[in-house]
């Protein structure tokens, strides 16, 4: 087991409320990048356990944590994949998973400012997969085996653009900068009691408004893994947002407003904590 987190860009691991600068504990310079520690998935499980021995480089609470996989090659959303969502968005359940991309510009970490671009930007909690072991064709039976392990991640949208045309294409919408939080651990996937069932929730200034558990996913992460893998050959590092429950803003007509706390969590991997802020004109 490990939690593979990012303090001032450098790979570190999370032993309880410690963490341990990744390069150090090794004498390796090549696993201070957060990306080259995620395509070495199997080994950090060991060196989780020799962390456990040696001195800590800090507290976790001391620290700003940064995005734990910051330069991913692919980043794939997946658009109403739970039936609830779907209903709430008066859309039909896709035949296929609806697949469009959060360019990686748009990731920050867990604690980072959600820059509002306009009046209708909404909040979208959602579990993230990680790919650590690249492939094309995967089966749906070795997926799990390609996951280097599960984040948590805000498919920030700001619906207007999103929406705009006839079809509307939803990836600029979702790629303002900062519209990517991501946090604030990658989680190895040993450590859920049930990978496929984990309870994710989002908070809007103090009011509960998605709770949710993965297991009501229509397309699995076995199933996301083995479809995306049938066209794009995955590498190490790729990021699938796997698609939000019912409660986002777009169907209660609210949408985030400058100064709200966005707070998002998931069973086992933690929470987001995003403030929503207003840029200064430029
Ligand atoms: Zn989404």
């Amino acid at each position: 087991m490990f939690r593979l987190i990012s303090v001032a860009g450098r790979a570190a691991l999370q032993t309880g409320e410690h963490w341990h600068d990744l390069a150090t504990l090794t004498s390796d310079p090549s696993l201070a990048d957060p990306m080259a520690a995620v395509a070495r998935h199997h080994e950090l499980h060991a060196l989780h356990e020799a962390a456990a021995d040696a001195t800590p480089d800090g507290l976790v609470a001391d620290v700003t944590l940064g995005v734990c996989v910051p330069r991913p090659q692919k980043v794939f959303a997946i658009g109403l994949n739970y039936g609830r969502h779907a209903a709430e968005s008066g859309m039909e359940l896709p035949p296929a998973p609806l697949t469009f991309t959060k360019f990686p510009s748009c990731l920050v970490g867990p604690t980072a400012d959600i820059e509002l671009s306009g009046p209708a930007v909404d909040w979208e909690v959602e579990l993230v997969v990680v790919i650590g072991t690249g492939g094309r064709h995967i089966s749906e039976d070795d997926a799990w085996s390609h996951v280097a392990g599960l984040t948590l991640g805000q498919d920030i949208s700001d619906r207007p653009v999103q929406l705009t045309g006839k079809p509307p294409q939803f990836s600029l919408g979702k790629s303002f900068d900062t519209f990517g939080p991501l946090g604030p651990a990658l989680v190895s996937v040993d450590q859920f009691p049930d990978p496929d069932d984990i309870g994710l929730w989002c908070d809007v200034a103090g009011e509960r408004m998605q709770d949710a558990r993965t297991n009501d996913l229509i397309f699995d992460v076995r199933r996301l893994v083995s479809y995306l893998s049938s066209i794009c050959t995955l590498v190490p590092g790729d990021l699938i947002f796997t698609g939000t429950p019912d409660g986002v803003g777009a169907a209660r007509g609210r949408f985030l407003a400058d100064g709200e706390l966005l707070v998002s969590g998931a069973e086992v991997i933690g929470e987001l904590h995003n403030r929503c802020i207003t840029p200064a004109a430029s």
